[in-house]
């Protein structure tokens, strides 16, 4: 948890995670302790294709989670869908829709996050005929090396940002081998305190950020777009113009970057990255 300058409370957390209960290496017990060790506020677990629920835990909240899937290649429409928060088992099947997935998480009181788009080459086209989707991850730690080679969606989410539905960008582990892909990718959450409750409003909200270590902070005002950052490396604005003189802002120790919305744009983002190639991804402006 960190309070920012406003006075906004901030908390840390891991939306996907599996465990001994399916392909994970590691118990539940286990896992939530490490994450809770590393300073974690909150954590799901998502075993596959079951309902994990709550549990109660010193130090930490955990929400129910379980993650659904459909199709078994690309080809087919393969798709995972992380549910949390749910109140009640959803009981998700393989034999369901995604649509049917995404409602059967929403009926049962949980958000609906469209997991590892890039890993599951899953194509804008595809993925805009879904809704109710209530985050994806832009970044998925278990996705990249030296397991996988997919980690990062942006490309996915940002041809689908252009078609007019920028979907809310989170980032998680998806924790398997409990190696590498531990505690690196995350969310920051802006909320008055660390209950269920909460952490699901301020997601469906969209106060929430992804995030490998730098704090940010985005805002919109007039025609440009503001990044404040903890020291990093860089800042670069994304958006649908594609050529901008000063998209990208290389500094030792750079704290702030300002866009100018250019007349095409429809969307604009930013990613940050710190000294050690930590990133933060802004949620999307639609402008
Ligand atoms: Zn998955
Ligand atoms: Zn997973």
């Amino acid at each position: 948890m960190y309070t920012d300058k406003h006075g906004n409370t901030w908390f840390k957390g891991n939306l996907h995670m599996h465990t001994t209960d399916s392909d994970g290496a590691m118990s539940p017990e286990d896992a939530i302790a490490l994450y809770r060790e590393n300073g974690y506020d909150f954590v799901a677990v998502t075993d596959h294709r079951q309902f994990c629920p709550p549990r109660d835990a010193e130090g930490i909240l955990v929400l129910s989670g379980g993650e659904y899937n459909t199709g078994i290649t690309p080809a087919e429409g393969l798709v995972h869908i992380v549910g949390v928060g749910m109140t009640a088992d959803p009981k998700g099947s393989t034999e369901d829709s995604t649509q049917v997935l995404i409602d059967k998480v929403h009926r049962a009181g949980g958000i609906a996050i469209w997991a590892h788009p890039a890993w599951s080459l899953n194509a804008p086209d595809f993925i805009e005929k879904y809704e109710g989707i209530d985050a994806t991850e832009i970044y998925n730690s278990v996705s990249g090396f030296p397991r996988n080679v997919r980690p990062d969606s942006s490309l996915i989410t940002d041809m689908l940002a252009m078609r007019g539905k920028p979907l809310k960008l989170a980032a998680a582990d998806d924790t398997h081998f409990y190696e590498c892909e531990t505690c690196k990718s995350y969310i920051w959450v802006k909320a008055e305190n660390c209950t269920r409750e909460a952490i699901l409003d301020a997601i469906r909200a969209g106060d929430f950020y992804a995030s490998q270590g730098p704090r940010i902070e985005a805002f919109h005002e007039g025609d440009t777009i503001t990044v404040e950052t903890t020291p990093a490396a860089s800042i670069a604005f994304f958006s649908d113009t594609v050529w901008v003189e000063d998209r990208v802002h290389i500094e030792d120790g750079i704290t702030k970057a300002v866009y100018t919305i250019g007349e095409k744009d429809t969307f604009v983002r930013a990613e940050v990255i710190d000294a050690d190639g930590n990133k933060a991804w802004t949620q999307y402006f639609s402008v």
